[in-house]
């Protein structure tokens, strides 16, 4: 079998992993180095600080230029995704890296970027009431969600899986969790699928991912349920112990979510996104941050404006 550099490079993460775990920090199954130390992994790209933007029309463009700083909201505990550093308070991941091109675009530099950590379940309310300008953060989009928010995008599709113990036999898909204790998060869209009668699943619900994680390493839970993506990322940062199971069950098309009266801050994004999927800096991003966690690439979906 052929050694790929992702692969290398998160066993670099699990090694940082490991002596992070050791040191005994509350919270160790979200953890993993921002930048595997040492290696030769894809850097994110710089991008170009526009100048000048006129947005007249967006009412939150307004009120970050007034303040001169965007808020954006986002994950901590996502590896690969949307992740904060305990100790650095270093945001990386996927999804941080598409909020920082998108503020990029809209005028504002890294250090213009005050980040707001939001649950899922806070994500409507934090958006409406204006805490934070734009959400970028394994955001589903769908119909309920658009009553209260707007949507950019989508920008990836996900889709719900199952993560399990290593040495777990028993459970092989959606279809097999009947009786089982599976842990997932409150106000997201796959806890909503597998409390479907159907499954028969006896669910354990919390507010952070990590938790969850936490309880499926010390046995409490039987799986963990959301998100590919993000399951793979805590894959990648307990390997050894954890597996995906790899069986998709629902569709979960990620937007970013915004104040949903402001359609221009939302074809500007539109835009952005499109643009940066032309341009090849999507495809630099995704590499040196999913990419890493094993996801293989597929092209972004197509935008749907509305
Ligand atoms: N994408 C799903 C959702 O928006 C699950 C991931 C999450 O909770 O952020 O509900």
């Amino acid at each position: 079998m052929k050694l790929r550099k992702s692969a290398a490079v998160a066993a670099l993460a699990v090694l940082a992993l490991t002596a992070t775990a050791c040191g005994g920090k509350e919270g160790s199954a979200g953890d993993k180095p921002s930048n595997p130390a040492g290696s030769n992994a894809p850097k994110a790209p710089e991008y170009a600080v526009a100048k000048d933007v006129k947005l007249d029309a967006s009412a939150t463009f307004k009120k970050a230029k007034e303040r001169g700083k965007l808020v954006i909201g986002s994950k901590a505990d996502q590896p690969f995704l949307g992740f904060e550093d305990q100790s650095t308070k270093e945001r990386s991941g996927f999804d941080i890296e598409i909020a920082r091109m998108i503020a990029a675009d809209l005028g504002f530099s890294k250090d213009q970027i005050e980040w707001k950590t939001v649950d899922s379940a806070s994500r409507e309310s934090a958006i409406s009431t204006g805490q934070v300008d734009y959400y970028v953060g394994t955001y589903t989009i769908n119909d309920k969600r658009k009553l209260q928010v707007g949507f950019a995008g989508p920008y990836y599709k996900a889709g719900a899986d199952l993560l399990v113990r290593k040495d777990e036999s028993g459970i092989t898909g959606p279809e097999s969790v009947k009786g089982k204790k599976v842990c997932s998060i409150k106000g997201s869209t796959p806890l909503a699928e597998i409390k479907k009668p159907q499954y028969g699943a006896q669910t354990t619900e919390l507010a952070k991912y990590s938790d969850c994680v936490q309880q499926l390493l010390t046995s409490q839970v039987d799986a963990v349920t959301t998100d590919d993506a993000i399951l793979k990322g805590y894959a990648a940062a307990n390997s050894g112990k954890l597996k995906v199971v790899g069986k998709p069950f629902t569709e979960e098309p990620y937007g970013i979510g915004m104040n949903k009266d402001d359609k221009a801050l939302r074809d500007f994004i539109n835009d952005a996104l499109e643009k940066h999927e032309k341009d090849g800096t999507y495809k630099k991003i995704y590499d040196a941050t999913l990419g890493l966690s094993g996801s293989t690439y597929t092209e972004p979906p197509a935008i749907v404006r509305y």
